[in-house]
């Protein structure tokens, strides 16, 4: 069985971990949509000496992908923050959107300011893991054929994959076949963002629901949860958390 858990707030995520029956928190550290440094508050800081599992998610600003120079640099600056804020918290991974570049710009500047990040990251023992996004114009993480040129740009380095159901769904990939297929690609599943999502297949719409409460089968979320043999995170409303998760031990 998997490690099972939930995105939770940052205040007091051990608290949050217990009452949802989670072996797995994920959670910011500081404002998901701003450009200030991440802080670890004193109640955050306890869940690194706990039995709880750690991911760090960063804040939904930084897109590296970009060619707009004043959105990238201090993007990759905020990404290194948080590689040493995570490593601080034993974090098991930093979780990263793939970004997205201008609508006219080709999508190989944005693979290759990708590699441009990981060439010019310092050492870091968290490991990066870029999560599939349901939309932005231009994704470099929407569909799988942009996942494998970004695979293919970012060869030689060490870099994780973090599988969204919801944004998969929204982004118009199949979860019937979706983990074979991310497998071929990148050769691993480093975590599994368990959510069902509110629209529709390939609506492109970011919004999240609880399991069985969206659009999604839930026979097919159960399925990605079942070959993709690795830890899961619901991102689903806080309310439905602890059942989310008791579905998925029940059910998986
Ligand atoms: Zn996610």
């Amino acid at each position: 069985m998997p490690l099972i858990g939930a995105h939770v707030d940052q205040d007091d995520p051990l608290a949050h971990a217990r009452a949802r029956n989670a072996e797995v928190v994920q959670f910011f550290l500081g404002d998901p949509k701003g450009w200030k440094a991440p802080v670890i508050g004193e109640k955050t800081r306890e869940i690194k000496n706990s039995d709880v599992e750690v991911y760090v998610h960063a804040p939904y600003v930084i897109n590296v992908a970009t060619a707009n120079n004043r959105v990238r640099i201090p993007s990759r600056k905020l990404l290194g923050a948080h590689l040493a804020a995570a490593a601080e918290l034993g974090a098991r991974g930093l979780i990263v959107h793939g970004g997205h570049v201008g609508a006219g710009d080709d999508p190989q500047k944005g693979f290759d300011n990708w590699r441009k990040v990981f060439e010019r990251l310092e050492e870091h023992e968290v490991p990066v893991l870029i999560e599939n996004t349901a939309g932005g114009g231009n994704a470099m993480a929407r569909k799988l054929e942009r996942v494998a040129r970004l695979w293919d740009a970012l060869d030689g380095f060490d870099v994780g994959f973090c599988l969204d159901t919801c944004h998969a769904h929204a982004g118009g990939e199949d979860l019937a076949d979706v983990v074979e297929r991310v497998m071929a690609i990148t050769g691993r599943i480093d975590l599994i963002h368990c959510n069902d999502s509110r629209d529709a297949f390939d609506s492109g719409a970011d919004r999240h629901a609880s399991l069985g409460a969206g659009q999604i089968d839930p026979e097919l979320i159960l399925g990605v949860c079942r070959s993709a043999n690795a830890p899961i995170v619901v991102e689903t409303p806080f309310d439905g958390q602890a059942e989310d998760i008791a579905f998925l031990r029940t059910k998986l």
